[in-house]
């Protein structure tokens, strides 16, 4: 995006609110021209009262000034309260709409992004932004404004002189705008660096469990400490230019000074101009100062806004989900057949991940997915609820192309159990019903039931009421695992995706885990990937996954026969399950 693209729409954000912001911008000329008047006032005091020896003349200018003060504090006010409201209101805004567009983000660019830096996004230069979209955008203008106002002044007042005192101006104005020039892309590895420090510290945050383990502070500290000083160093380097524009341009305002008095005082005294021009002149000098100073300042302002404008703009602009066909249509619930026809898939372009898979599943049927780590098993499963699209070939739902449909009535149908699943920091009946957030008490309490998990929920302090996650209790794997799988059963889906690895809990917490596994599978399209020889003994059909390729298919007992890369994997894995096999087996047979 070009730069003047980039403060053109964040201007746009600024249209809903005409009213605000002509209010605010009236006050803010209100109040300029005012100070423009000043000087005047200053003049005729002079001339008029402090020459002519009326005092009279002296206690009218006194109460004008008073006067103005008033008035202008009032227009101070609206300018101040206005521009503020505006300020905030805009970064309202731009962040409801930053995090629209991150909720719409597709899984390929969270893999790419990291958290923190998306934070920082969020944060910081959502911060800036709006800074400069209210306030400085304002000051900016009133400072031109001003400007202008003074040089206008000036040359009324004497058009000789003010030509004289006015010849630094330009080079003030080069300085300026030289100034700007510089400092912008500094500006924006800055707002970089943010981002880096943040995706540090939320790294080491998340990680904070293998840090202490492996009594890493130190290097983390290290880690943090150099991204930070890289942001230090960063920011001096920006203050030193800074710092070392300044004298500059407070010597040009002195240099204009001293040649109004240096010519312009003799023309005074020669009665030409009187002395009260002569002050007011300098007095409008003076006033050039403040404003040629706030212009660096706010033009360092503008940068910042436009570099992390840009960045939250970036976000926004990201496509968002997989592209939705225009016509796609509501998919209505499903039996759950799901087929796949001759499959490719990379996560990158260059890298492909999936080939030539085919395999159909029958409604309520259960496949399982096996095959080394790295195969392509979750990729597989990845593909159904269109976290990604594949590269070539078909994924058909119930004979629909899952392509022609819409993601939300597709994803509703899918149940989603990962062997480490997330609970929110709410209550447990609120994690429960995350997918179908209306659900009555009791149908909570009977998916919680059904999951073997509405007794632990009862022994907690305060039963379904209770805080799970970051600020509340904490639970084990196996009990998140059953408050998932009730979470599942609660939205009924017609197709399943359970992560079934291995995850270490004990033999009873398993069998529980089984059980609601059980329950939760009766009846839909379930896919697997399983490590649990009763799991893959029981499915319909067994896909075996070698480098992203099917390689065998079957139920066990073909596969078995068949030797193979199955066999393998039974001889070396789950050989050793058989005899916990027979034992469930048993008590199977003695209920
Ligand atoms: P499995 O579940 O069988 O262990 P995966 O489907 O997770 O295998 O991974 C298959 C391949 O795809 C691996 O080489 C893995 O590195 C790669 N991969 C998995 N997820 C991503 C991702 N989000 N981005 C890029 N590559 C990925
Ligand atoms: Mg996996």
């Amino acid at each position: 995006m070009k730069e003047d693209a980039v403060y053109r729409r964040l201007l746009g954000y600024l249209k809903p609110y005409w009213k605000q912001l002509v209010i605010a911008y009236f006050s803010m000329l209100f109040a300029t021209l005012l100070n423009l008047f000043v000087p005047q006032i200053i003049k005729d005091a002079i001339d008029n009262g402090l020459a002519a020896g009326d005092p009279r003349a002296l206690f009218v200018a006194g109460g004008i000034i008073l006067g103005i003060a008033v008035v202008r504090g009032a227009a101070g006010f609206g300018q101040l309260y206005f521009g503020e409201w505006l300020t905030h209101r805009v970064s309202y805004d731009l962040r409801n709409h930053f995090y629209n567009s991150v909720q719409a983000l597709p899984f390929s660019f969270h893999d790419r992004t990291l958290t923190g830096d998306l934070m920082s996004r969020a944060t910081s230069d959502i911060t800036e932004t709006e800074r400069f979209v209210g306030i400085g955008l304002m000051g900016l203008i009133s400072t031109t404004l001003l400007l202008v106002g003074v040089i206008i002044a000036m040359l009324l007042e004497s058009v000789q002189l003010s030509l004289l005192g006015l010849i630094p101006i330009p080079l003030l104005v080069v300085a300026t705008i030289r100034f700007g020039n510089t400092v912008r892309p500094m500006f924006k590895l800055i707002q970089e660096q943010m981002g880096v420090l943040s995706s540090t510290m939320q790294e080491s945050m998340t990680g904070i469990n293998v840090v202490k383990a492996f009594a890493r502070e130190p290097h983390e500290l290290a880690k943090f400490d150099q991204e930070n000083n890289e942001w230090f160093d960063r920011r001096y380097g920006l203050i030193k230019v800074w710092a070392d524009n300044w004298p500059l341009f407070t010597f040009l305002v002195a240099a204009s000074i001293f040649l109004l008095l240096w010519f312009g005082g003799p023309v005074a005294l020669e009665g030409e101009i009187t002395v009260g021009s002569l002050f007011a002149l300098i007095s409008y000098v003076l006033m050039l100062g403040g404003p040629v100073q706030r212009l660096g300042f706010l033009v360092n302002l503008a940068a910042t806004a436009g570099a992390s404008a840009k960045r939250v703009f970036d976000i926004i602009d990201t496509p968002s989900e997989i592209e939705e066909q225009e016509d796609a249509v509501w998919l209505d619930r499903v039996d759950g057949s799901v087929t796949f026809q001759k499959v490719d898939f990379g996560y990158r372009e260059d890298l492909e991940i999936l080939s030539n898979i085919s395999f159909h599943a029958e409604p309520g049927q259960t496949i399982a997915l096996i095959g080394p780590t790295g195969s392509g098993k979750s990729t597989v499963t990845n593909l159904i609820p269109r976290f990604y699209d594949p590269t070539a070939g078909q994924i058909l739902v119930d004979g629909v192309e899952i392509r022609s449909v819409q993601v939300q009535s597709l994803r509703k149908q899918i149940g989603i159990v990962l062997q480490d699943p997330f609970l929110f920091s709410q209550t447990v009946a609120e994690n429960i019903a995350y997918g179908r957030p209306n659900a009555s008490m009791d149908e909570i309490i009977a998916a919680a039931t059904a999951a073997r998990a509405h007794g632990f929920i009862t022994e907690m302090p305060e039963g379904y009421d209770t805080r799970v996650g970051e600020r509340g209790v904490t639970l084990s794997g196996g009990q998140k695992q059953r408050v998932a799988i009730a979470r599942a059963l609660l939205t009924d889906p017609r197709i399943l995706i359970l992560d079934d690895s291995t995850s270490s809990v004990d033999t009873e917490t398993e069998h529980l885990i089984q059980e609601a596994l059980a329950v939760l599978m009766e009846g839909r399209t379930t896919f697997v990937i399983a490590q649990r020889l009763l799991t893959l003994k029981s499915a319909d059909m067994i896909l075996v996954l070698d480098n992203g390729r099917i390689v065998q298919r079957g139920t066990h007992n073909e596969l078995l026969a068949a030797g193979g890369l199955y066999r393998e994997i039974y001889d070396l894995q789950l050989k050793d399950q058989e005899a916990f096999v027979a034992l469930e087996a048993e008590m199977g047979n003695r209920q």
